[in-house]
């Protein structure tokens, strides 16, 4: 068994429900057991900029199959959330890629692990910090040391998403309806917790508290995985 990390993205259609689903798939898949999400994450694009915010997580997996095979049931998921190729750094129903694969370096032409982008995004090194905040690269670096070096811009505008029963979802809903569309929350008040000094690194715990079905979903699959009682 190997300890792999995949990346999970989504900005089409109803992205939280495509990533809870796609955790869901690769869990029934023999050669794969997850064993950690991350929570959710609200983020800005990378690459064209006329498209909508992502949802992004991580998922830490027990695999007994290869790096080559993996990839491969990668695809078949995408491919089963109708995932097409429209532009490079595009919109997209659904993407997963391995990101680690225990401390396997891995440089072949259609696979590459560690993946190469790695250090440049947040949306993938804030969530594996948060199931793990003393991760390591293969070569000894730890992710945490990577903060300083991410896109001010992009750590200051990712979200958790989290929810709070609490609070009425009729309020809720109106703020958030335009989650995970075309837009920006620097002003809209919708972010209700860890507002900070804007250091990077900190940025990231601010939290969009939101009353998503989906959510929540989440977040228990998560304590099931973790084998809590919910
Ligand atoms: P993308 O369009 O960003 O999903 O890239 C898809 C292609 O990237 C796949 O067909 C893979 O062959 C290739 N690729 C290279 N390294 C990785 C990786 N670590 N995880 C997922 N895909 C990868």
């Amino acid at each position: 068994m190997v300890k792999a990390v995949i990346g999970l993205g989504s900005n089409l259609g109803d992205s939280k429900r495509h990533l809870m689903n796609a955790v869901k798939e690769l869990n029934r898949y023999d050669g794969i057991r997850v064993t950690d999400i991350s929570s959710l994450y609200l983020t800005k694009p990378v690459g064209p900029q006329d498209q909508n915010y992502f949802i992004n997580a991580v998922a830490v997996i027990d695999t007994g199959y290869s790096a080559h095979d993996l990839l491969d049931v990668l695809h078949q998921v995408e491919n089963s959330h109708h995932r097409r190729r429209i532009r490079h750094w595009g919109e997209r129903t659904l993407d997963l890629d391995i990101l680690f694969f225990g401390n396997e370096v891995i440089d072949t032409e259609d696979l590459q692990v560690p993946h190469p982008e790695i250090v440049n995004r947040a949306f993938v090194i804030i969530p594996l910090l948060e199931i793990d905040s003393s991760y390591a690269m293969p070569d000894g670096r730890y992710l945490r040391d990577m903060i300083p070096g991410l896109p001010e811009d992009d750590l200051r505008q990712m979200r958790r998403l989290s929810y709070d029963c609490a609070k009425k979802p009729d309020t809720l809903k109106l703020k958030l309806k335009n989650a995970g569309k075309n837009c920006s929350f620097s002003a809209s008040g919708s972010v209700s917790a860890g507002e900070n000094s804007g250091r990077a690194g900190h940025s990231a715990n601010r939290e969009l508290v939101c009353d998503y079905l989906t959510v929540k979903e989440w977040f228990r699959y998560r304590t099931v995985l973790k084998g809590r009682k919910v």
